[in-house]
């Protein structure tokens, strides 16, 4: 099998990379090659604003992609290894296949706290989810590990369980807010926000029904934006979660009940939880010794501390370089350092000069941006042409919801990089709003924007047009004077 095009991996960046290069080149034949018959696809892309989109995501069969991109091949297989001398992918089942520019876009899987324990669950795909789902129905009480997004929205859509939530931070969900708006979510932790007038989340991620049942798939592409909102996650008790946080904690140990038997080691109870195990249970089914000493017994572990690149198979006899955690290291073009290889989504680094506003996470977002620029890019370089970056990597901004709030981060949201050389502006409305902005010599260079604030076209372009605010500074967050109008 050969083509001018090959492409590993059917999440996002691999799925828009291929229907980018079939628009760019419909002559030119592309091998998609996906671990499952099931492929990510972007639906109802919207440009909300100059740097904010707005998409869904669905997972549909390969033949969705086939039908609308007819010189795009979907090939349903896992790569084993990769022949760059020979600008050869080589597969599970012994077959190989030839490109002239090959693009990887394996994304990554769970990074599990250390133990090898069955009870410690990583969450990623539909299948992990549905493992995560049969665990919690039984479950009283859970240890949720990680203080990113995936633990955050976890611990927030729990019913019916006690929830112990462990972070290596002072304050919660500190990967994406600072300490200000993370006291600000903090009341809603226990106590529900009235879900309405909600703003509905401008990603949503959509399972396909027959996903569930379908083989699963060896390596399933990440869940994305809606997964824990769109699964029943309730454990075994009647009645809403209660959640315990213990802060700037790593795991030391995690113990079988026999092993935390006959180390000597108590167990404790958090404030308002249940006091011993389950009758007529005697022990927990799993213990988890904190760096801080403590112990916790638990029913099971999620651990929600980030991602390993599955960049194995491919470093092995080709000289990639790679980021200190084994991400595949790419330039301004997309180009990893092995000729005709590049890479795009959560498997790459982007090493480029950043524009000032502008970082790398790992998300939905970045993956689609990243699949579509890579495919200019080598479409650019078979037909020997220019290419010019892409505007989304201009500036970071990115849209969630968290504790039912909508939450809008741009450019350098928690002043990352800025050492003490910057200004905070805030205005806070306790249970309704949360407004920061970072401000670097009088120009704003990065926000936070939680609740319904209506800020942020205009926050955007500020940030874009790094306008000297000094003159308006004082009037940037006053709620009576409409912001928008000021700088028309
Ligand atoms: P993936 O989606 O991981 O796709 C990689 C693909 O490569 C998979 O299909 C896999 O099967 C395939 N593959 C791997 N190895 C091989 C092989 N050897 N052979 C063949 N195929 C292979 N992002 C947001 O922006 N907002 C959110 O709210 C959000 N929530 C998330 C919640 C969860 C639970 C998770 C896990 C992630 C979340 N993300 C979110 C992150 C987002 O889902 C990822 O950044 C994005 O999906 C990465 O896309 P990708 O295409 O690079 O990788």
């Amino acid at each position: 099998m050969s083509a001018a095009f090959v492409i590993v991996g059917g999440g996002i960046a691999g799925v828009t990379c291929a229907e980018t290069l079939s628009a760019l080149c419909s002559d030119v034949k592309i091998i998609l090659l996906a671990a499952s018959g099931l492929i990510k696809t972007v639906v109802n892309f919207q440009q909300v604003s100059r740097t904010l989109e707005s998409f869904q995501v669905e997972e549909r069969p390969k033949t969705s992609l086939e039908e609308h991109c007819p010189n795009v091949e979907v090939v349903e297989k896992i790569v084993l290894s990769l022949n760059s001398e020979k600008n050869k992918i080589i597969c599970s089942d012994g077959s190989e296949v030839v490109y002239k520019k090959l693009c990887i876009c394996t994304g990554g899987r769970p990074k599990l706290i250390p133990g090898n324990n069955e009870r410690v669950l990583g969450i990623r795909d539909v299948q992990s989810v549905v493992e995560f789902q049969k665990m919690l129905s039984n479950a009283k009480r859970l240890l949720v590990v990680g203080n990113g997004g995936i633990a955050t929205e976890l611990v927030h859509e729990i019913q019916g369980c006690e929830v112990i939530w462990a972070i290596k931070d002072s304050y919660i969900t500190s990967t994406f807010v600072d300490a200000g708006a993370a006291q600000f979510f903090l009341p809603h932790l226990n106590n529900e926000k009235t879900t309405e007038n909600l703003p509905s989340k401008r990603l949503k991620y959509v399972v396909d029904k027959d996903a569930k049942n379908s083989n699963a798939p060896v390596l399933g592409g990440a869940l994305g934006p809606d997964w824990a909102t769109s699964h029943e996650m309730s454990g075994s008790e009647k009645g809403p979660r209660s959640v315990f946080v213990e802060h700037c904690v790593e795991v030391k140990k995690v113990l079988t009940p026999e092993e935390f038997k006959k180390s000597q080691l108590k167990d404790v109870t958090p404030p308002g939880f249940r006091t011993a195990p389950p009758l007529p249970q005697e022990t927990w089914p799993v213990y988890v010794e904190l760096t801080n000493g403590t112990v916790y017994g638990c029913d099971f572990i999620v651990s929600a501390t980030g991602i390993i690149p599955n960049s194995e198979i491919f470093l092995k006899g080709n000289k990639f370089d790679t980021s200190t955690d084994g991400y595949l290291n790419v330039n301004s073009r997309m180009e990893t350092s092995v000729t005709d290889v590049y890479a795009a989504g959560d498997i790459c680094s982007a090493t480029w000069e950043w524009a000032p506003q502008w970082q790398q996470m790992h998300l939905w977002t970045q993956a689609r941006q990243m699949g579509c620029y890579a495919a200019k890019c080598m479409a650019a370089a078979l037909k020997v042409e220019e290419v010019q970056m892409d505007f989304c990597f201009e500036l970071f901004a990115h849209v969630t919801v968290f504790f039912n709030f909508k939450v809008v981060l741009l450019g350098k949201f928690n002043a990352q990089g800025l050492g003490d050389d910057y200004e905070m502006l805030l205005r806070v409305t306790i249970g309704e709003e949360y407004v920061k902005a970072v401000l670097q010599d009088g120009r704003l260079v990065g926000a936070i924007l939680i609740g319904e604030t209506n800020l942020e076209e205009t926050f955007e372009n500020l940030i874009l047009n790094a306008m000297d605010l000094t003159p308006f500074k004082e009037h940037l967050l006053n709620p009576n004077i409409d912001i928008e109008d000021f700088f028309d």
